[in-house]
């Protein structure tokens, strides 16, 4: 039975991209829910992090320095994630990167770094995870796709693709994994504010605002409630689900 103010109590999550962020909104909020918290990011600023809300909740925190676009550091995360809090029940694929163009333009780097972090790096985690999770008949995935993986956007072809390829991902294994009692879904932020949408000239800025119906940007947290809801036992019914979190950008 699900403690109801520690909902996550010894529970192990691992988040990507937890360094900053949603993802280390998203990992405050799963200490604050009792998990054990792993962040796996590519630079040592997520030490910082993992110490602060170790401080602030009380929770063993630990960071993993790894770039989760490569098999080997993905596995060596999740080894590693283990060794220092037991075996990982949730996964939360939240690191991305944004490389915008127009497609005319784009290069095939951009286009290759994009898909290796938001997608294949997701890919190469949920593997990480998987034997683990389906011998213990038991886990939860939730992958942090977007808005613009659901509508595309101009000059984020590789990006939108990137998003769209994660729902695709998110429902292909919900179906794969559901009869082991794994659950994998995804949340689709909208406008957000962090350091990736700060990057936003005003005047774009404002053209965006206009177009989402609560006429705000929104904030780490609300990512970060959506994914705490769905990684915890009140979803314990839902699998393939796309979650969006944008004030209605999306309808
Ligand atoms: P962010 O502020 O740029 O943070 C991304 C984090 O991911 C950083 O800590 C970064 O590490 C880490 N990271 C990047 N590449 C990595 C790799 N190869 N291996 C491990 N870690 C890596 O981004 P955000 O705005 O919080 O976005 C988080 C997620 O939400 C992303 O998947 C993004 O696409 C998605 N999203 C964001 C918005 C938005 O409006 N912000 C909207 C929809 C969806 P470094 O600090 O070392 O670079």
């Amino acid at each position: 039975m699900s403690n109801v103010s520690t909902p996550l109590e010894d529970q192990v999550a691992l988040v990507t991209g937890g360094a900053r962020g949603i993802g280390r909104a998203i990992a405050l909020r799963l200490a604050r829910d009792g998990a054990k918290v792993a962040i796996v990011d590519l630079t040592d600023h997520g030490a910082d992090a993992a110490q602060d809300i170790e401080r602030a909740t009380g929770r063993a925190t630990t960071f993993v320095k790894a770039d989760i676009s490569k098999e080997v550091e993905a596995r060596t995360a999740v080894a590693a994630t283990e060794a220092a809090l037991g075996p990982v029940d949730i996964l939360v694929n939240n690191a991305g990167i944004t490389r915008d163009n127009l497609l005319v333009v784009m290069n095939e780097a951009d286009w290759d770094a994009v898909l290796a972090v938001n997608l294949k790096g997701a890919f190469l985690m949920s593997k990480a995870v998987m034997r683990g999770m389906i011998k213990r008949r038991r886990g939860s995935i939730v992958n942090i796709s977007s808005v613009v993986g659901r509508r595309g956007n101009a000059a984020q072809t590789n990006y939108s693709a990137a998003k769209a390829g994660l729902i695709g991902l998110t429902k292909s294994l919900a179906r794969e994994v559901a009869s082991r009692n794994i659950r994998v879904n995804a949340v689709a932020p909208g406008y957000i504010e962090t350091e990736m949408t700060a990057a936003l000239p005003e005047a774009a800025r404002n053209v965006i605002i206009e177009q989402i119906p609560f006429g705000c940007i929104g904030n780490p947290e609300a990512v970060a409630d959506a994914v705490a809801f769905l990684a915890g036992d009140s979803a314990s019914y839902i699998t393939g689900a796309v979650l969006p979190v944008d004030g209605g950008l999306g309808i």
